[in-house]
């Protein structure tokens, strides 16, 4: 049985009722990262492509192997992030010049992915600014698949109830109690790296880190780091080879705006008074989550 509309109507009133819409006045101010927040640094100079990271991810989080790569393969070879994978590393080519890259969610400090998730499924943690998932509260929608300026987020299509499958900085391995010192161990990829070529610490020291480097050594790098600006800035940054743009790893040229500090001033201009578009997703997600159930119940 599905919802009546009654309960159609019921959900709709109520969505509309909680929809907060600000005015078009209220500007969209710059998010800084907390304090407190932690991140990692990956320098594609150190790494020699080991793939020793993405092993350690998948066990770490307990993820299967990726059997649509397996394909007679000897061993689990993913070319990208999916459903079964958070961390992977790709060899990028850039004028005669082979690098490597890790890829994994970039734990942004203003997230596109939380901003457009309603349901609040994502979420980032107001002290360390990881960037967690909750699969109990996900409905599927995959807004944030869409949002996400990285391409990060993939989904499980193995599970009969959704799930997007993305980094969490493996804060099951211990969430930081002080900023920056974790309780049980520091995230797999970093803890088995043999070179230090990712290093996990508190986005500022990360950030200090890094320009050292690019002082120190300024022929060996682009004298940039990513992520202390880019797409509002994150907490995963970056240092490439002299010769080797950030763009020939797969870092995308987003600019130094967040994704949701434009979507939203224009979302908020364009809704300011019109509660029903907000009231009508919501009591969409109800309808689905509801429907849902049932069907689990019923399928059970
Ligand atoms: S990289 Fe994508 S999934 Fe990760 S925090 Fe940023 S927007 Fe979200
Ligand atoms: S922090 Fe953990 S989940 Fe994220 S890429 Fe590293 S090992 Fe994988
Ligand atoms: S373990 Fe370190 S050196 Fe090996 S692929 Fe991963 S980041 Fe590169």
């Amino acid at each position: 049985m599905k919802l009546s509309r009654r309960e159609l109507l019921t959900g709709l009133a109520a969505a509309g009722a909680a929809a907060a819409v600000p005015s078009p006045a209220e500007a969209r101010d710059r998010k800084v990262a907390e304090a407190g927040s932690v991140g990692m640094l990956y320098d594609s100079t150190l790494c020699i492509g080991c793939r020793a990271c993405v092993v350690k991810c998948k066990e770490a989080n307990q993820l299967p192997q990726d059997r649509a790569t397996l394909n007679g393969a000897p061993y689990d070879a993913p070319p990208d992030l999916n459903g079964t994978t958070k961390n992977v590393i790709k060899l990028a080519a850039a004028g005669g010049r082979s690098a490597f890259m890790k890829s994994q969610c970039m734990h942004c400090v203003d997230p596109a992915c939380v901003s457009v998730c309603m349901i609040g499924a994502l979420a980032k943690n107001a002290s360390t600014g990881i960037v967690t998932y909750d699969k109990d509260g996900c409905v599927g929608c995959r807004y944030c698949q869409v949002a996400c300026p990285f391409n990060v987020p993939k989904f499980n299509w193995d599970k009969a109830a959704p799930q997007i499958v993305k980094c969490e900085l493996c804060r099951h391995r211990g969430e930081p109690k002080k900023p920056g010192v974790r309780q049980i161990a520091d995230p797999a990829c970093c803890e088995v790296c043999p070179r230090g070529a990712v290093v996990y610490g508190k986005r500022s020291d990360l950030l200090q880190e890094a320009q050292r480097r690019l002082k120190t050594q300024p022929d060996r790098y682009e004298a940039k780091v990513y992520g202390d600006q880019d797409a509002g800035g994150t907490q995963v940054l970056y240092l490439t080879a002299k010769g080797v743009p950030f763009r020939a790893l797969g870092l995308p040229d987003v600019g130094d705006e967040a994704a949701p500090a434009l979507s939203e001033s224009i979302s908020h201009g364009i809704y300011y008074g019109m509660v029903a578009p907000v009231a009508l997703f919501g009591a969409a997600l109800l309808t689905i989550r509801k429907n849902r159930k049932q069907a689990d119940e019923e399928g059970a």
